[in-house]
């Protein structure tokens, strides 16, 4: 067990993460960044990255966020690879304690911990994440001109993910478990009037198959039990997003689904001295471009903050 000690420690090792804590270092703040144990966040789980600026061939999600560890590392950033499971921002400094034993403490904190996508069967789909599988229309929708994908899930984020869809694809069959959406009556009159999209209702993903690459789902009838095989190119789940903000609900103010709060236009939190940046304050816009820019506010926000102490 160790204990450390540093006048600003971050949370999360994806794009937010990296960026608050390349600014921080710039600052001569020397920065501890705690990694978690999904080191680069959840753009490691995508193949190709078309859409943020500065790699005009794409890059690969994993390479990506190498790029963004080493340019933190030349920076001066001091990066440990362990989790925080507890925190204490009842009092200054915040203490914060690790899944490998180890004790924190700091003035400030960026809470740049992301947000998990829910799978249906996260161990026996893994093998096909960025291989036909995905949760993100906005990154990879592109990927599927003239193909055929299925999106599951029946709320607003699955209709417009369908729709959206339907800019690339030949035929998109929306699958949903119940008879009726629960998306905004006019997101479902543009799904109906769409001829690209096709809705299996009542109809549950059983099986995702593929050799390397999706190839098609066998999906299932929760009413009558029948089972149908689909042929297609990609599944896209939009059946929600996890906040990975449980261990600061006792402190900070939480939304209903659980995103961290932050005062307008800004990164703080109700607790001073406490910033979220990224996917774990970002319900509606989750991409990497963005978590990046909120990661350099939150750092430049807590900079001005330990400077007025
Ligand atoms: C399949 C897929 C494809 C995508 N493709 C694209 C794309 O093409 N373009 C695009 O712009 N966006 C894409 N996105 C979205 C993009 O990945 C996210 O918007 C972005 O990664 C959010 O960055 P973040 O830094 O906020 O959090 P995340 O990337 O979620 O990183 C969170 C970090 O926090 C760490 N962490 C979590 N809990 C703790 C803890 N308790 N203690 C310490 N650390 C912790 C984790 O280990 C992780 O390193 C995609 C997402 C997915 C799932």
């Amino acid at each position: 067990m160790a204990q450390y000690t540093a006048k600003i420690i971050i949370l999360g090792s994806g794009p937010a993460g990296y960026t608050a804590a390349i600014y921080a270092a710039r600052a001569g703040l020397n920065p501890c960044l705690i990694s978690g144990f999904e080191e680069g966040g959840q753009l490691t789980m995508t193949s190709m990255i078309e859409n943020f600026p500065g790699f005009p061939l794409g890059i690969s999600g994993v390479e990506l966020t190498d790029k963004m560890k080493q340019q933190a590392v030349n920076v001066g950033v001091t990066i440990i690879n362990d989790k925080i499971n507890e925190v204490d921002l009842s009092q200054k400094p915040f203490i914060l304690s690790s899944e490998n034993g180890n004790c924190f403490q700091t003035e400030s904190l960026i809470v740049a911990t992301g947000a998990s996508a829910k799978w249906l069967d996260y161990q026996a789909h893994k093998k096909y994440i960025g291989k036909g599988l995905s949760t993100c229309a906005t990154c990879d929708g592109f990927f599927y001109k003239n193909k055929t994908v299925a999106v599951v899930g029946g709320g607003n984020a699955a209709a417009e993910e369908a729709l959206y869809l339907t800019n690339f694809a030949s035929k998109v069959i929306l699958v949903h478990r119940r008879a009726e959406l629960r998306a905004e009556k006019i997101l479902q009159e543009r799904l109906f009037k769409n001829p690209k999209i096709e809705i299996a209702w009542n109809n549950v993903v059983y099986e995702i198959f593929g050799d390397k690459q999706v190839s098609g789902v066998k999906l299932k009838n929760v009413i009558t039990d029948e089972i149908k095989t689909v042929d297609l190119n990609g599944v896209f789940l939009a059946i929600g997003y996890k906040p990975n903000s449980e261990i600061f609900k006792k402190y900070l103010n939480l939304d209903d689904d659980g995103y961290i709060l932050t005062k307008p236009d800004s990164s703080a939190t109700n607790v001073e001295g406490v910033f979220a940046c990224g996917d774990v304050k970002n319900k509606s816009f989750q991409q990497a471009v963005i978590a990046a820019g909120t990661g350099a506010q939150a750092s430049m926000e807590a900079q001005r903050y330990l400077t007025s102490l």
